[in-house]
């Protein structure tokens, strides 16, 4: 992969790409590597997530370098943002591609961070990272066998993961038809939103952390976990969910144990609040990776 420089000296003036905050360091010695996937070909309410990744970057440029909660200069950080893919239009197709972007990057020893775009690259990313356990955030329980007549659709994300990782963990789910709990409650560990309200976030990610022991973890976000009348850029909206703080301590909780993560579905036809709790999150998952010496 070859590497990019974000900032080209002219004569007088600097030429800056849009690119994720703070991402400055080279290719070569990053440890983390952000791309983005603008794909919602497979969409089935309403479209716009391939705009994701430009309005997380967008509004990453808002916040303060300085992460007060870790005390770390996230300016200090290595990591590179290596923009966009150009994404084919058959989902099937987007996956392989995740899966061989993503795949350098796990070989060269960084840790991929993807920007979606919808659900189904992270099947791409799953098939490179090979985590001993998935967990994802979601309202939705994406474990059809096949939607829309596509295996690969948005809505087969988890079921496609079920085939690489035996062990499966879902947070905030609230949606899905009855052939899916059933799967959901035979094949995996699921905490539904209502379970995550009753317990706690808090002592729902005890249990977690107890399951996962030493094991690599790969950490998805679908944006839509968290309630739609908080972060109403959603293609497909579930109200009753988790907070953005919820997640936040997910991704502070787990960080420290992924090799990868994601987070996807952001369609950026609010005022923004979607892509600033998820611009945040992103920030949040390589502060503490980086903070716990990863
Ligand atoms: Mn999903
Ligand atoms: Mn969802």
């Amino acid at each position: 992969m070859s590497d990019l420089f974000w900032l080209t000296k002219t004569g007088m003036h600097e030429l800056a790409h849009l690119h994720f905050a703070d991402a400055d360091a080279s290719y070569e010695s990053a440890r983390y590597a952000v791309f983005g996937v603008p794909y919602d070909g497979t969409t089935s309410f309403k479209p716009g997530t391939r705009f994701g990744p430009r309005a997380i970057r967008e509004i990453s440029l808002n916040f303060e370098s300085y992460e007060p909660s870790t005390g770390i200069d996230l300016s200090l950080i290595p990591f590179t943002d290596l923009g966009d893919l150009v994404v084919s239009r058959l989902p099937e197709e987007v996956v392989r591609q995740v899966a061989d972007v993503a795949g350098d990057i796990v070989r060269d020893n960084k840790v991929p961070v993807m920007l979606g775009g919808e659900h189904t690259a992270t099947v791409g990313m799953v098939e490179a990272v090979e985590p001993e356990v998935y967990i994802v955030c979601d309202a939705h329980l994406d474990l059809r066998e096949e939607f829309d007549g596509t295996p690969y659709s948005h809505g087969c994300v988890t079921r496609r993961v079920l085939e690489m990782v035996e062990d499966v963990v879902i947070i905030g789910a609230r949606s899905g038809d009855s052939e899916q709990f059933e799967v959901a409650a035979e094949r995996t560990q699921l905490y539904s939103a209502d379970t995550v309200r009753e317990l706690g976030i808090g002592a729902v990610l005890r249990e977690v952390r107890e399951r996962i022991g030493g094991k690599k973890v790969y950490l998805s976000i679908d944006a839509d976990a968290i309630d739609c009348c908080l972060t109403p850029g959603l293609g497909t909206p579930e109200p009753f969910g988790m907070t953005p703080l919820d997640i936040r301590e997910v991704v502070r909780t787990l960080a420290p144990h992924a090799a990868g993560f994601d987070y996807v579905e952001v369609a950026p036809f609010d005022s923004g609040q979607t892509a600033a709790v998820a611009a945040q999150i992103v920030r949040e998952f390589i502060a503490r990776h980086w903070a716990a010496g990863r």
